[in-house]
């Protein structure tokens, strides 16, 4: 690769910028208005009508029937899995290649990741990985899948759409089905991602989108969970906010609940920041084009939407010829003020999970030494 062309080919993207960073929100719309108005009116917390508006229209864009907002995407991935009832002692498995917070999630409830490889061409779980992981360790047994090696319940699957880009999730649904392996998806990155047609965090029971300040559109910190099912919808509003009893003056709560609402506050900036996603989704088709013309001219390796896919293009990258060319190029534009960053160290690499199962990983680690993620933000 000529690092220097590129370098100077990413500052022409971003001209106004002396430093050009991974991923800087961009505020041009009712921002500024609503949170006066949020200020004003001295709702600031955990009631207030930007909540309600958020959720009803989330879920409109996504197509899902409710959706209930989080203080953020973790807290909203943790409430999901326990509705899909993973317990103490049972095992989740997903993808080694993903952000620290999916594996986090699986660990407060006390349940074991357990690592299925991902597709080359999506960076997400592998149907195929995952059906020979299932046929070689696992048996049905009473409607439940079982662990052979550790005889314990797999009780759920989180397949992570990997910067935007959506994975083969009607497969991986299928294949949960047939297991009784109950479907979450970590739909962090995902917000304006469709597979055939359907937006992502539609396929499984539940999902979880993020709105932290890296994402596409931001509350500052935040989250939410989807879902069809009216009932677990219920109860995710339920012990997100303190398991309390409605009621006009009485604190009786039914039982241990989580403080993981958001802030009234924080969705009136998303609320904002949602009328503009559609502006902010085509500007970052427009980048992500402009980078695969000029990667081709390279003959380098831009990361480009799956088939049968319309991905949001998150976050952009390239896959480098080898360790070696992505340090360089990582030092090269780092110190020219140009952000770049190689994707997440695998979570089977990590103190807290090298002793998890996993299956066989060559992907993930052939991904791991080469995907460098490139400046993605919408320009402003
Ligand atoms: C951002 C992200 C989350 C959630 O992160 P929060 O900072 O808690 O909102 C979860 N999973 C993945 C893959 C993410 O990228």
């Amino acid at each position: 690769m000529n690092f220097e062309e590129t370098v100077s080919f990413i500052r022409e993207l971003y001209p106004q910028k002396e430093f050009v960073a991974l991923h800087e929100p961009v505020f041009n719309g009712n921002e500024k208005k609503y949170l006066e108005e949020c200020i004003d009116s001295t709702f600031v917390s955990s009631v207030g009508k930007y909540v309600d508006l958020f959720e009803e229209k989330i879920a409109d864009f996504v197509g899902s029937r409710y959706a209930v907002a989080t203080v953020n995407g973790t807290s909203a991935l943790h409430i999901s899995l326990l509705l899909a009832n993973v317990a103490n002692g049972d095992e989740v498995i997903t993808q080694p290649l993903t952000f620290i917070a999916t594996c986090n999630a699986i660990s407060y409830i006390g349940a074991k990741p357990v690592f299925v490889d991902v597709d080359l061409e999506t960076m997400g779980l592998s149907p195929k990985a995952l059906e020979s992981f299932l046929d070689a360790h696992c048996i049905r047994e009473d409607g439940q899948c079982i662990n052979k090696e550790t005889g314990k319940v797999i009780r759920a699957c989180v397949p992570m759409h990997t910067f935007g880009h959506p994975c083969k999730i009607d497969e991986i649904a299928e294949i949960c089905e047939a297991w009784h392996i109950a479907l979450v998806e970590d739909a962090a990155e995902s917000l304006g991602s469709y597979y055939k047609n359907r937006h992502t965090g539609t396929f499984g029971k539940l999902a979880a989108f993020s709105f932290n300040g890296n994402k596409v559109i931001t509350s500052g910190g935040g989250g939410c969970i989807v879902t069809d099912d009216e009932v677990l919808a219920k109860k995710a509003k339920h012990l997100t906010t303190t398991a309390k009893i409605p009621h006009r003056w009485e604190y009786v709560h039914d039982m241990i609940g989580y403080n993981y609402r958001m802030p009234n506050l924080n969705a009136a900036l998303l609320v904002a920041q949602l009328e503009q996603l559609e502006n902010f989704l085509a500007d970052k088709r427009e980048l992500a084009s402009l980078y695969q013309n000029f990667f081709e001219k390279q003959k380098i390796n831009f990361v480009t939407e799956p088939k049968l896919s319309n991905s949001n293009y998150w976050l952009n990258a390239v896959i480098l010829k080898d360790i070696g060319e992505r340090d360089r190029f990582l030092e090269y534009t780092n110190s020219r003020n140009v952000m770049t960053r190689p994707v997440w160290r695998l979570m089977n690499r990590l103190e807290m999970f090298k002793d998890a199962q996993c299956g066989t990983l060559e992907n993930a680690l052939w991904l791991e030494e080469r995907v460098v993620n490139i400046p993605s933000g919408v320009r402003g």
